[in-house]
């Protein structure tokens, strides 16, 4: 397996490798950057086909959780860490409290939190080595799951996004949803509490059809989604989905969805610019939970994390607003506006991430002091 040469492991401060073979712990943590602040980023745990694909996974997604916190306007760095193994087979209390420890070791550098293969609830666990956690179980000072605040961010970035290509609010108009989850179901819900006709797919058919049944909607198979009628299209449940075979199927006029890293390439998000199909950048767009979560080292607030979780569609508005007057495709818009953050420039009055903007500005700010 290469190290350095790996793709994206460019700029990371820092990557541990991690071996407790008492409880069977294999781990990697990845700190992209805590230019703005301590990294946060959750703990996945999944068998991986091998080390390296463990490796890829982790520095990619670190990476990314690095724009989405400068995004977001918080005062945080991104990171991420990955347990090599089955969730249902070998996540024990000692292995997650091995893993706590791991944490720890690094300072407070790293924050860690629920991710795919890990609940809320496990880092109850986790919380015993290292106070080094959010996203924690309401009973332990937490604010439990977060994806309701991802979904409640992901409908604002859509309302705003249909506002800006369509001139018009949600009603009447058709949403097409692709994953019914944790995301994907209290999307639904808010999105037909706001008037908006459903399409929905999922894998899992009794989900697809319960969402039928809740929320009138019309159900496809997964493989239908991406070819259906529907002025947006809301991707919940994977990566990649825009990509060779998928695009030249959308007849959609947005995507605005929960999912992270939703296109296959970035050459994908030029072509969706040509074709006209505004394309909210995941890595903005799905930042609510992270929002929440970031908030428990401040004291939640519900009333401000609501607030800020509306603000993603102001940023929106404003990187919809670069991206036209550049003529540069919207994700590479965000990223311009994300680099000249990391780039330490502040954010000026009219910048997408100025606090003015309905974000949160700051740099090196009081979650960085708190958990330090
Ligand atoms: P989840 O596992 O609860 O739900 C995903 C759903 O997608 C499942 O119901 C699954 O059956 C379905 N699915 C999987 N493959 C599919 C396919 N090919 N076609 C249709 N449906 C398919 O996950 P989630 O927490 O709802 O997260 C959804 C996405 O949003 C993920 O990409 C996640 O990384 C991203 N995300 C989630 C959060 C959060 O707060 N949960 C935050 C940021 C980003």
């Amino acid at each position: 397996m290469t190290v350095f040469s790996t793709e994206s492991f460019a700029d990371h401060e820092q990557v541990v490798f991690i071996s407790d073979d008492k409880v069977g712990l294999r781990a990697i943590i990845a700190i992209h950057s805590t230019r703005l602040g301590p990294a946060l980023g959750g703990c996945r745990m999944y068998p991986y086909a091998d080390e390296a694909s463990a490796l890829r996974d982790v520095l990619r997604l670190s990476r990314g959780m690095t724009f989405k916190a400068a995004a977001a306007g918080l005062g945080l760095g991104g990171g991420k860490s990955v347990i090599l193994g089955d969730p249902r087979k070998s996540k024990t209390p000692e292995l997650l409290r091995a893993m706590g420890v791991a944490v720890n070791r690094l300072g407070g550098r790293y924050i860690t939190a629920e991710d795919v293969g890990t609940t809320v609830d496990d880092f109850a666990w986790v919380r015993q080595s290292t106070r080094h956690v959010v996203g924690l179980p309401v009973a332990l000072g937490g604010t439990g799951d977060p994806s309701p605040t991802t979904a409640l961010g992901v409908y604002h970035g859509i309302v705003a996004s249909v506002a800006h290509r369509l001139g018009r609010d949600l009603r009447g108009l058709t949403v097409a949803v692709q994953g019914l989850g944790n995301v994907g179901w209290n999307l639904c819900r808010l999105l037909a509490d706001a008037g908006a006709h459903l399409v929905v797919t999922d894998i899992d058919a009794t989900l697809a059809h319960k969402a039928s049944a809740e929320f009138d909607a019309l159900v496809v198979e997964p493989d239908a989604i991406y070819a259906v009628r529907a002025d947006v299209f809301a991707p919940c449940a994977m990566g990649a989905v825009v990509n060779d075979r998928t695009l030249p199927q959308m007849k959609f006029r947005v995507i605005a969805g929960g999912s992270n890293n939703q296109l296959a390439r970035d050459e994908h998000g030029r072509q969706l610019r040509d074709r006209e199909i505004l394309y909210a950048p995941d890595f903005v767009i799905n930042a609510g939970g992270l929002i929440r979560v970031a908030s428990e080292h401040e004291g939640f607030n519900a009333a401000k994390v609501d607030a800020q979780v509306e603000g993603i569609g102001a940023t929106l508005h404003r990187i919809f607003e670069l991206a036209s007057r550049t003529g540069t495709p919207t994700h590479s818009a965000a990223m311009q506006l994300v680099q000249e953050r990391l780039g330490g420039h502040p954010a000026q009055p009219g910048h997408p991430l100025h606090p003015a903007g309905g974000v949160r500005g700051g740099g090196n700010n009081t979650l960085a002091e708190r958990v330090a």
